[in-house]
């Protein structure tokens, strides 16, 4: 049986705390007129840096929360959305279609077609193949081997590629990586309304 291809707005590779905050943040918008029918595809492989940290100074999550558990929290955070799924194994490759489409590979042979692509590895590998960027030393690192992709300063490498959490240059902090993710998100949104926008929500 031919592997599967699933069709997506956005793709996120990496779903750990920068790349689930973009899809949260992405997914929390699809009852505004301008969302339409957009589909948000994650793919993550499981080697999150939160898996290894307990974390006491994290704003907003309870003191000794490990990592894990964090993790899969914000996981079934996105499962309230229907228009985001996400999807288990390792992007092997990535590149852009003629017409400015990125098809991505997985090592199970499954594709994503995505109209945009956020690369959310984390800083510390870079196993993707098939994009004209590669990781340089990481400014805020505080590690010879820690990487980052340049950007424009508002997360974009080019149009419809953008980076988010820790690859993009922030320092190793939960907030930060979150909060990088979560700005991809809110630049992407504000492209999709035509103006400059967020997603709040009140009691
Ligand atoms: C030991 C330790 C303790 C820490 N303690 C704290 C703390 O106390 N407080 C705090 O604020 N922060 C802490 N941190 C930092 C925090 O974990 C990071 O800032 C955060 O995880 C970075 O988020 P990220 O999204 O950039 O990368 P990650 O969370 O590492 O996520 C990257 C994801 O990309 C996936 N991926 C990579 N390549 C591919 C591919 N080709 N295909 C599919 N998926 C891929 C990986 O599986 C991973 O899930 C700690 C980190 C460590 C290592």
């Amino acid at each position: 049986m031919p592997a599967r291809t699933h069709p997506a707005d956005v793709l996120i590779i990496g779903g750990g705390a920068g790349g689930l905050s973009c899809a949260i943040t992405l997914a929390s918008a699809r009852g505004k007129n301008w969302f339409n029918d957009r589909r948000i595809v994650i793919v993550d492989d499981g080697t999150s840096d939160l898996h290894k940290a307990k974390l006491f100074n994290a704003p907003g999550v309870p003191p000794g929360t490990l990592g894990s558990d964090l993790l899969s929290g914000l996981e079934d955070q996105l499962q309230q959305y229907d228009c985001a799924t996400m999807l288990r194994g390792t992007v092997q490759r990535a590149e852009r279609l003629p017409g400015g489409r990125f098809i991505a590979t997985l090592e199970s042979g499954e594709e994503v077609i995505a109209m945009s692509l956020v690369i959310a590895t984390g800083y510390k590998r870079w196993d993707v193949e098939g994009l004209d960027h590669m990781p340089q030393q990481h400014p805020r690192g505080g590690k010879p081997d820690r990487i980052h992709l340049p950007h424009d300063g508002c997360y974009r490498i080019e149009t419809d590629l953008h980076v988010a959490g820790l690859l993009a240059g922030g320092s190793s902090q939960f907030a930060i990586a979150a909060g990088i993710g979560t700005q991809v998100a809110v630049e992407l949104l504000s492209e999709w309304a035509g103006k400059r926008t967020h997603v709040h929500d009140t009691p």
